[in-house]
C-alpha cells in the first residue's frame, strides 16, 4: 500500500481538503497518492487505472488546485467516452470544488440541447467535461474556445478508441495550446493509446498500480452485479439469506459507515460502525462487543479495519469495491481466521467489472457470480427460524403458566386453540413478518448486463480494436433485433461512429451493441430487443455524419436471434439462525 496516509500530506489547498473531508474520504487511494503530487507539480501523466480505483479524484484534485482564479474561459477539459461518465466526472469536480469561489463545471454531451450548453459556456466555466463528438461540434462552431486551457484529461482513453472517437480526440488535442498539461488514463494500453501518449505527452510520468499476486484460501468468493441504488436492498438480503456468525461490511467513506450502520440498526441488526474518526478506546470497545456476541455486523472502512482479528467473522461484504487487489485481499482476510471457513461477497456495478477481473487475476482465483436471495427464500428462512425457536421453547421452557392463560383465553375469547395460536403467532412476528410478500421485489440486473449469458465470464480485453466491422462478429446471447439506420459508407461512416452515437444517445453500454454491417446508403446494427420505445424514438432523430439515423426494424437481410438467457443460480440454503434481533 502507498505510504501516503492522509490527504493533508498531499499539499492540496485547504478548500479542497475541506470538501474531501466532508465527502468522508479518509485516505488517498493508491492511484491518488501517486498521481496527485505529479500533477500538482505540473507534469504530464499516463495512468493505467480502471473505474473504481479513485482515478477521478486523482486528476480532479491536483488540477483544481492549479486553477487560476478569476478566469471565465475553460482551463481544464476532460474528454470521456460516454455521457454517463461525463456527467459522473462533472459531478465529482463539482463536489471537490464545493469551496472554490465562483466555480463552474459544464458537462457537454450528445443528446442534450445546444442552447443550455451555449448559455452555460457564455456564462463562463473553468472546467468542461465532454464526449469527443460534442466537444468537436462546439469547437467547430467556435462556441468552445480552448485558448486558455491549462490542462486536458483523456479519461478511459481505450474506451474512446474502441468507440471510434480517437480521430476526434486527436483533433481536439491539436487545438489545445502548447504547454498545456496532459493527463491520460486508460485501463489498458494498446499500441494506439501508447502512440497518442508519445505524440502528445511530454516527459510523462507513467503510473500503474501494480497488482501484486496474493493467494487467499478457504474463502468462498462471490460477486453480485448491481446498480449503486440497489446496494442497500442487496445488503439486507445477503445478511438475511446467508449463513454466518458475524459479518464485516466494507465501504469507502466514514460517512457511509455511519449511514449504513444506522439503516441496518433500524432493520433490527446488532450493528456498529468502525471508522478513522473513532478514538482507540471506542474502537477497542466496538471490537470487544463484536467478540462478545453483542454485535453481529460491523460496517467499516479499510483503514479502520486493518489488523482486525475476530474469529467470529465468517462473512465479508464488499459493499463498495476496493481500490485494488491488495485492498481486496486485506479485506477478505478478515474472515477465515484461525483456520475457519469464510465467505466474501463483492458488490460490483457495471462500470467496475474490469476491476473485478483484475482482482481475479491478481488473486488467481475465480469470483463466482451469485444470485441474491429472493423474497421466497427469505420467507422460507424466517419460517424455519421461527419454527426452530418454537421447538426449542417447547423442549426447554416451563410453559405451565402460559398453558393456563391459554386455557382461560380459549373460554373468554370463545375461540379454538388453532385460532388462538394463529393470533399469537401474528403478534409474535410483527417485528419481522414471516409473510414477506411485496417486501423483496425482484431485483433486476442493471440494463447493460441483462442480456449477458453469464456474469462469470472474463470481460474481453477489447482495447486495441478501433472499430467493429462486419467480420468481427461478436459473441452475444440474449434477444437481439437487427435495425436499419440511414447512414452508410457513402456518407463516410465507420462502425465506430455508430457505436459511439448509439452508446451515448441511447445510453446502451457499447458492448451490447452487436454486429454492424455497413452498406453504401445505409447500415444495420444489432441492438437488445428489450430496448425501450422512447430510446428507439429518440434514436430516429439522432444524426451521424450529418445523416438522420431514422432507425427502423430491418426488414431485409437482417436476422433475429434468440439464445437462452441467464442461468438461474442457486439461492442460499435456508435454515440458519437469522441475525436480526428485535429492537
Ligand atoms: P472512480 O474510480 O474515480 O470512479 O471513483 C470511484 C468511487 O470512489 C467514487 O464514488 C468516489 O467518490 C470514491 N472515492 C474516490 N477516492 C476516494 C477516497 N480517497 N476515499 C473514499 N472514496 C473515494
Amino acid at each position: 500500500m502507498s505510504e501516503v496516509t492522509s490527504f493533508a500530506e498531499l499539499d492540496l489547498p485547504e478548500a479542497l481538503l475541506k470538501a474531501v473531508a466532508e465527502l468522508g474520504y479518509e485516505t488517498p487511494s493508491p492511484i491518488q497518492a501517486e498521481s496527485i503530487p505529479k500533477l500538482l507539480a505540473g507534469s504530464d501523466l499516463l495512468g493505467q487505472a480502471q473505474t473504481g480505483t479513485g482515478k477521478t479524484a486523482a486528476f480532479a484534485l491536483p488540477l483544481l488546485a492549479r486553477l487560476e482564479a478569476g478566469q471565465r474561459e475553460p482551463q481544464i477539459l476532460v474528454l470521456a467516452p460516454t455521457r454517463e461518465l461525463a456527467i459522473q466526472v462533472a459531478e465529482a469536480f463539482q463536489a471537490y470544488a464545493k469551496y472554490l469561489p465562483q466555480f463552474h463545471v459544464l458537462p457537454i454531451y450528445g443528446g442534450q440541447s445546444y442552447s443550455n450548453q451555449l448559455r452555460s459556456l457564455k456564462r463562463g466555466c473553468q472546467v468542461v467535461v465532454g464526449t469527443p463528438g460534442r466537444v468537436m461540434d462546439h469547437l467547430e462552431r467556435k462556441t468552445l474556445v480552448l485558448d486558455n486551457l491549462k490542462a486536458i484529461v483523456l479519461d478511459e482513453a481505450d474506451e474512446m478508441l474502441r468507440m471510434g472517437f480517437i480521430d476526434d480526440v486527436q483533433t481536439i488535442m491539436d487545438q489545445t495550446p502548447a504547454g498545456r498539461q496532459v493527463a491520460m488514463f486508460s485501463a489498458t494500453m494498446p499500441t494506439q493509446i501508447r502512440a497518442i501518449a508519445q505524440k502528445h505527452l511530454t516527459n510523462a510520468h507513467e503510473i500503474k498500480i501494480a497488482a501484486k499476486t496474493s493467494t487467499v484460501e478457504r474463502i468462498t468468493q462471490r460477486f453480485v452485479l448491481l446498480d449503486n441504488s440497489q446496494k442497500l436492498d442487496a445488503l439486507t438480503r445477503v445478511l438475511e439469506g446467508e449463513d454466518y456468525d458475524a459479518s464485516i461490511v466494507f465501504v469507502r467513506t466514514k460517512s457511509a459507515t455511519e449511514e449504513i450502520a444506522v439503516k441496518l440498526g433500524a432493520r433490527g441488526y446488532a450493528v456498529a460502525c468502525l471508522n478513522g474518526d473513532m478514538n482507540q478506546a471506542h474502537r477497542e470497545q466496538t471490537i470487544r462487543r463484536l467478540k462478545d456476541n453483542q454485535l453481529d455486523v460491523i460496517v467499516a472502512t479499510d483503514v479502520a479495519a486493518r489488523g482486525l482479528d475476530v474469529e467470529r467473522i465468517s462473512l465479508v461484504v464488499n459493499y463498495d469495491i476496493p481500490y485494488d487487489s491488495e485492498a481486496y485481499v486485506h479485506r477478505i482476510g478478515r474472515t477465515g481466521r484461525a483456520g475457519r471457513e469464510g465467505k466474501a461477497i463483492l458488490f460490483v456495478s457495471p462500470r467496475e467489472r474490469r476491476l473485478l477481473r483484475s482482482i481475479e487475476q491478481a488473486t488467481r482465483q475465480p469470483i463466482e457470480k451469485m444470485t441474491l436471495p429472493t423474497g421466497a427464500v427469505i420467507e422460507q428462512r424466517r419460517i424455519e427460524n421461527f419454527r426452530a425457536e418454537l421447538a426449542q421453547s417447547i423442549e426447554t421452557q416451563d410453559l405451565s403458566f402460559f398453558q393456563e392463560l391459554i386455557a382461560s383465553w380459549q373460554e373468554t375469547l370463545d375461540c379454538d386453540s388453532n385460532e388462538l395460536a394463529a393470533a399469537l403467532l401474528y403478534l409474535a412476528q410483527k417485528e419481522q413478518p414471516l409473510n414477506v410478500a411485496g417486501q423483496f421485489p425482484e431485483l433486476r440486473e442493471p440494463m447493460s448486463k441483462r442480456d449477458r449469458e453469464r456474469g462469470d465470464r472474463p470481460v474481453r480485453e477489447r482495447g486495441d480494436r478501433p472499430e467493429r466491422g462486419p467480420r468481427q462478429r461478436r459473441e452475444m446471447k440474449g434477444d437481439y433485433t437487427t435495425y436499419r439506420i440511414e447512414v452508410g459508407k457513402e456518407h463516410g461512416v465507420r462502425a465506430g461512429d455508430i457505436v459511439g452515437a448509439i452508446a451515448n444517445e441511447a445510453n446502451i453500454d457499447s458492448q451490447f451493441i452487436g454486429n454492424i454491417k455497413l452498406f453504401d446508403q445505409f447500415s444495420t446494427v444489432e441492438l437488445p430487443a428489450s430496448m425501450p420505445q422512447e430510446i428507439f424514438q429518440h434514436l430516429k432523430k439522432v444524426y451521424v455524419r450529418k445523416q438522420k439515423l431514422n432507425i427502423s426494424v430491418d426488414q431485409g437481410a437482417g436476422e433475429r436471434r434468440s439464445v437462452p438467457g441467464p442461468r438461474p443460480g442457486a439461492g442460499p440454503r435456508p435454515g440458519a439462525a437469522s441475525k436480526r434481533r428485535s429492537q
